[in-house]
């Protein structure tokens, strides 16, 4: 369309005459769209197309001046009835009416000084700024730099030519102006347009609200058969008023070039100003998110280190300076070894090896723990994430390592391993202190059965020593009482009586005490012989036939199968069944003692159950044991030695190869039991066997 623009004719509009109609059309100062000639009337091309309708419109025109602001007031209040140069708004909808065909079509344009450096947006920021008061460009301009965040003084002017005398003066930075207005006097004025353009908008004639004088259709109607004709006072009137400055200097084939070339500027200008709008927006972005990455390396609570191929610290962050002792000047380009890495624990200052290792094994070297220093000299454990950087060729570039202090991990650890260890060493001292103990029990053990044995012997032998000398007192107390030797008197008898009495009491227990110590010495030994049980009971129970007739207890005897024969020791196999029946028949006054043998499978079973005085619960786990006799009523009166149990047991177990027990409810009666091996195998039979 622009090009357009270049396509004039010098044809003029006919009159077209009806009823005069006066029309107010207000002017303002605006070249060349509308403003005041030299000579004083009004033009412009605003002017000049109102004219050419006025004149097919048979209209009456009257030109009331004034600034573009009072221009609008006028047209609000209906002072005026036409205000031309009127970008349409929703706003100025509002308040005016509004044809439709564009006068024409322009856009806002920054102007500076020359040589002021402002060309895009951007630059604008902290500039004062001319603005014509009540415009639309004032609102678009505003919203403009309130979108980039630029901060700008808006400085208000009645007229544009105000506004550039105030940009040449310096009293401000800039002025908004249309572009019509900037072509044509921004030059002379001393200005220059700037790429700054923006609010393209379409021109036209405001009317009074509601359009009372209906000039509107007409104005539409006219403007559009005006812009359909190439040679119509429109393009005229274009001519006269834009190329007027470059007229008589410049060929027409320059004009074109020089228009195609300005468009072409025009948009490269607009490219680059929304390229560097973006590149501005992204360098702001990445100086923001630098930023962040630049704070949260710094302030991390984690030593991060970077170094390069030659083992030049190239960073470290303020938390791993602070860690090691040294300012970034400090500490920038020293090598690692000697100033984190200890010399001796280091392979040397060449990293040349370790880089081309860590090539080869990269997931090796990720994760590692080493001793490392501080500035003081002091040692820490350092736990190190390791991050190698490369270069397309696959060659290290630099490592970047992250820590964290694990020194005292380290310590607690290794405090631990020495407790371990400490505890292991006790717990060895501890287990040779025990075994050393367990020997020597062992020795003292063997000592004691030896020294036990020898008991054993010494008793046995001296028991015998004294039997030998107890039955000549027995023997022969009991010839004097026999009267065998002469009368005794009554007292003598007495007296004779107790010897006889205790002797026997004795000669029971050394014989006791004889059996005993021969079992524990290892000295019995088994006789097995083949007899029939009931003669062994039979023997016991006439042996005791004086105490039961005395005591007129019933002796009951079963025995399952009737006929049982034995092949075991009868002597000793005897001494066990006399012991149980002597005892039932000394702990009960009255009643029945009941012998019951039983076979069970290979064993004998005898049991001897009495109706007398019990034992209680307590003391059944006693019984068997040496010189225990326990508290009854019947204690001082039936005689005992408290070791015929504990012998019973002794035989029982150790020489017939069987087990003893005894239930009991005191104060009713006692079961004893005995269970031994219907065969029993001599010693030498025993040694026979396994050939
Ligand atoms: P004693 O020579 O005293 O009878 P024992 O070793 O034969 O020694 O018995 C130990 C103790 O067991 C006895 O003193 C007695 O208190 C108790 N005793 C043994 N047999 C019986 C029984 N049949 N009834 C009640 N008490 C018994």
């Amino acid at each position: 369309m622009t090009v357009l623009l270049l396509f004039f004719s010098g044809i003029g509009a006919f009159p077209a005459r009806a009823d005069v109609l006066t029309v107010k059309v207000g002017v303002y100062e605006n070249a060349p769209k509308v403003f005041t000639s030299e000579s004083g009337k009004p033009s412009g091309i605003f002017i000049d197309i109102i004219e050419s309708i006025a004149k097919s419109e048979g209209w009456d025109l009257r030109y009331v001046a004034g600034t573009f602001a009072e221009g609008l007031d006028r047209l609000t209040r209906g002072e005026i009835d036409l205000m031309p140069d009127v970008a349409y708004t929703s706003d100025r909808d509002k308040l005016f009416a509004f044809h439709k065909v564009a006068v024409l079509s322009s856009w806002s344009q920054i102007y500076a000084a020359r040589g002021s450096g402002i060309r895009s947006i951007v630059d604008l920021n902290g500039k004062r700024i001319a603005v014509l008061e009540r415009s639309v460009q004032q609102e678009t301009f505003n919203r403009l730099t309130n979108g980039f965040g630029i901060q700008i003084t808006i400085i208000t002017a009645s007229d544009y030519k105000t506004m550039f005398e105030r940009v040449a003066r310096g009293e401000v930075d800039a002025a908004i102006t249309n572009r019509f207005y900037g072509l044509m006097h921004a030059k002379k004025a001393g200005l220059e347009d700037t790429a700054i353009i923006f609010e393209p908008s379409d021109l036209f004639f405001a009317a009074t609200r509601n359009d009372p004088k209906r000039l509107l259709n007409s104005i539409d109607s006219r403007l559009s058969d005006l812009k359909k004709d190439s040679q119509s006072e429109y393009y005229a009137s274009l001519k006269r008023w834009t190329s007027e400055e470059v007229r008589f200097k410049l060929p027409a084939w320059l004009q074109i070039l020089g228009l195609v070339l300005g468009i072409a500027l025009l948009l490269s200008l607009a490219g680059s100003f929304i390229l560097k709008h973006q590149v501005d927006t992204r360098t702001r972005e990445l100086r923001t998110s630098e930023q962040k990455y630049r704070e949260l390396v710094q302030n991390a609570n984690s030593i991060i280190l970077r170094w390069n191929r030659a083992g030049e610290i190239t960073f470290l962050n303020e938390f791993g300076q602070n860690f090691f002792g040294y300012s970034e000047a400090e500490i920038l380009g020293r090598h690692v070894v000697g100033t984190i890495v200890p010399e001796s624990e280091s392979t040397g200052r060449d990293l040349s090896p370790l880089m081309d290792e860590i090539c080869a094994r990269p997931e090796e070297f990720e994760n590692n723990i080493n001793e490392n220093m501080l500035r003081n000299g002091d040692r820490v454990w350092i736990s190190w994430t390791n991050k190698i950087v490369k270069n397309n060729a696959g060659q290290v570039l630099e490592i970047l390592s992250i820590g964290s202090d694990i020194t005292e991990r380290k310590q607690t650890e290794e405090e631990l391993d020495k407790h371990r260890l400490h505890l292991e060493e006790m717990v060895n001292e501890r287990t040779v202190e025990l075994k050393a103990k367990q020997t020597e029990l062992e020795a003292a053990n063997n000592k004691l059965k030896d020294l036990d044995r020898l008991k054993s012997m010494f008793i046995a032998s001296m028991s015998h020593e004294l039997r030998t000398p107890l039955n000549s007192i027995i023997g022969f107390t009991g010839i004097i009482l026999q009267g065998m030797t002469g009368e005794i008197n009554a007292e003598q008898r007495d007296q004779l009586q107790r010897v006889l009495k205790a002797g026997k009491h004795l000669l029971a227990l050394i014989t006791d005490v004889i059996d005993i110590s021969k079992i524990e010495a290892g000295k019995i030994e088994a006789y097995a012989e083949e007899f029939p049980l009931d003669s062994v009971i039979n023997d016991a129970l006439s042996e005791l036939k004086l105490p039961i007739k005395e005591k007129g207890l019933e002796i009951g005897v079963s025995m399952i199968p009737e006929k049982i024969i034995l092949k075991t020791d009868r002597k000793r196999l005897f001494q066990c069944v006399l012991n149980y029946l002597s005892n039932a028949v000394k702990y009960s006054e009255k009643g029945t003692i009941t012998i019951l043998a039983e076979e069970k499978g290979d064993k004998m079973q005898i049991k001897v159950t009495d109706t007398g005085i019990g034992i209680k619960e307590e003391d059944l786990s006693r019984l068997f044991q040496s010189f225990i006799r326990l508290d009854s009523n019947l204690r001082m009166t039936v005689s005992g030695t408290g070791l015929g149990l504990y012998l019973t047991k002794k035989l029982a177990t150790e020489v017939l190869g069987g087990e003893v027990s005894v239930t009991s409810t005191y104060g009713k009666g006692s079961t004893f039991m005995l269970s031994i091996p219907k065969n029993l195998r001599n010693k030498t039979d025993q040694e026979i066997l396994p050939q």
